[in-house]
């Protein structure tokens, strides 16, 4: 088999908002990689709470510190995104068996659009395994407390998402 030392990846999501679990990946991506590109993906089945520039602000005051970390966004289908950014490992994070099972049907079929397209899992830290952006809406739509699951520069972009308008 062919040999290549890949230098980059993609880390595709929604990012609806960014948690502390994917700055984690996306820490430990920059660390495997000489580039991660973030790819926010616009999904039409999913408006998401957050418009994708208000996402892509935030993941890159989340990211600040990470300087071979670059963004994006883009639509349609994954393996057509990184034919086009010529690039072949997409790296995706895995909380729970849960994940596990649409992970890697997605990888796989991901694999049959696109075979020199490779997915690359990195599990979840036990610290962010049960994080989601989905629970830190939720919380935050209640007035919860959703600061310890996402970075603290971006407290206060949630809080004003949730805010009653006066
Ligand atoms: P999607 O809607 O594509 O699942 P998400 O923004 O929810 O987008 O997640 C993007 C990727 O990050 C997925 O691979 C997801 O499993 C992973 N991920 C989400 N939350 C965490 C977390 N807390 N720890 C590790 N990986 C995570």
């Amino acid at each position: 088999m062919r040999r290549v030392a890949e230098k980059r990846c993609v880390y595709p999501g929604s990012f609806d908002p960014v948690t502390n679990g994917h700055v984690d990946i996306i820490e430990r991506a920059a660390a495997l990689f000489d580039e991660v590109t973030v790819a926010i993906l616009h999904n039409p089945a999913k408006t998401g709470r957050f418009p994708v520039e208000k996402r892509m602000e935030m993941l890159k005051k989340a990211c600040a510190h990470l300087p071979n970390v670059r963004f994006d966004h883009f639509g349609g289908l994954l393996v057509d995104y990184m034919r086009r950014s010529d690039c072949r490992v997409v790296v995706r994070g895995l909380r729970s068996t849960a994940d596990f099972e649409s992970e890697s049907t997605m990888a796989q079929l991901n694999r049959a659009l696109a075979p020199e397209v490779e997915t690359l899992f990195l599990p979840a830290s036990p610290l962010h395994s049960v994080v989601s952006s989905s629970a830190v809406r939720e919380i935050a739509l209640f007035g919860g407390d959703f600061s310890p699951f996402v970075p603290a520069c971006i407290v206060q972009d949630v809080q004003n998402a949730f805010d009653p308008k006066p």
